[in-house]
């Protein structure tokens, strides 16, 4: 081996050394779930505020978001019963909007105004769902009060609701919003290259160092990673899964993700995964798809504006775009049955 060669060689290695001592790493507890703010390169300084700006930021968001604790959503949701207008912030005003133009592009599949269908089912509890499951006349009597966000209006910066029964949970894109809002403090910090990583749903800016950022996507079956995907640039990757919110009663497991046309936990689908570029889209095309399940989803994915989308069915068969094909990596052998479908 020539001299050069094992120059170049102890340089690079010595360059790897280097590039892993500027990872910046943090683990947050905030948004209900542990959040890892990654940053690459830069000086320590700068990492520290802006990490900590990003956990003042998610702190705030996490009560101002709640859909049950008393808060500012609460209020909101008070006031619509009554049938009252409410004077909204700019960041309520916001995400009612987005909320409801993302619902209209699912055609309904994604409702952020059934909070009370998801309260009904014991989704709106610290303590975590335990069952029974309600009734079938209390859930059709939800149904048939029809609440959707185009309920809404807002005019001169008030809500008003022609339908008393919305109620709105953000569970559904709130993650998503929060993800997103984290990623602009951190280039307000002048952060370049870093990942938001909220429990497995992520947004990467940059690059980690000379390489793209790998991303493991989690087996709905087990806790393994049934396939991961490369992220650089400025990209988001979320998840939605039976097996994130659930209970189980006499045998059977009721998960969290509502379908707004039956009242009753979505089924056909065990996870989605969307790659997007805003976390807040990804978020709500997950909840979308989910629901829309393994006949339909290719639809709703076009619809939402979404060309990279993985569903894994209860059988546990795969489904992907071509586009999301082209990226994921199977981790498991033998790999799952595909079935690529263009949306
Ligand atoms: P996760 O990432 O935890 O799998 P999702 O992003 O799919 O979850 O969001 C699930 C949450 O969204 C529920 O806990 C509930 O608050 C809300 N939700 C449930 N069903 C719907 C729906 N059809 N449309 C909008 N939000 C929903
Ligand atoms: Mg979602």
């Amino acid at each position: 081996m020539s001299r050069g060669l094992l120059l170049a060689l102890v340089l690079l290695v010595s360059a790897c050394g280097q590039r892993e001592a500027q990872v910046h790493d943090t683990q947050l507890l905030v948004f209900g779930t542990l959040v890892n703010v990654s940053i690459w390169g830069g000086d320590k300084d700068t990492a520290v505020a802006a990490t900590s700006a990003v956990e003042q930021r998610l702190v705030q968001m996490h009560r101002d978001l709640h859909a049950w604790q008393p808060g500012p959503l609460t209020r909101i949701n008070h006031a619509i019963t009554a049938r009252k207008s409410v004077q909204l912030d700019s960041e309520q005003a916001l995400l009612i909007r987005r909320g409801t133009e993302l619902s209209r592009q699912s055609g309904g599949l994604f409702n952020p105004g059934i909070g009370s269908l998801i309260g009904l089912w014991g989704f709106h509890s610290d303590d975590g769902p335990h069952g029974p499951p309600p009734g079938d006349a209390l859930i059709q009597i939800q149904l048939a009060k029809t609440p959707r966000m185009s309920d809404l209006h807002i005019k001169d910066g008030r809500l008003h609701s022609d339908n008393p029964a919305v109620q709105l949970d953000f569970g559904g894109f709130a993650k998503g919003y929060a993800v997103d809002e984290a990623i602009r403090t951190l280039r307000e910090h002048h952060v370049d290259n870093a990942i938001v990583n909220a429990g497995g749903d992520l947004r990467v800016i940059g690059r980690h160092g000379g390489r793209p950022w790998r991303i493991g996507i989690r087996d709905p079956k087990n806790s393994g990673v049934i396939a991961s995907v490369e992220v650089a640039g400025d990209e988001s990757v979320f998840t939605s899964g039976d097996y994130e919110r659930y209970f189980e009663y006499q045998g059977r497991r009721y998960h969290h993700i509502i379908d707004p046309r039956s009242g009753y936990p979505a089924m056909g689908s065990s996870s989605v995964t969307i790659l997007s570029k805003e976390a807040i889209v990804a978020d709500a095309a997950a909840t979308a798809l989910f629901v829309a399940g393994p006949e339909a989803w290719q639809t709703t994915a076009m619809a939402m504006g979404i060309d990279q989308a993985m569903l894994i069915d209860d059988q546990g068969r795969v489904y992907m775009t071509p586009s999301m094909a082209a990226r994921v990596h199977f981790e498991i052998d033998p790999p799952p049955p595909v079935q690529i479908v263009s949306p």
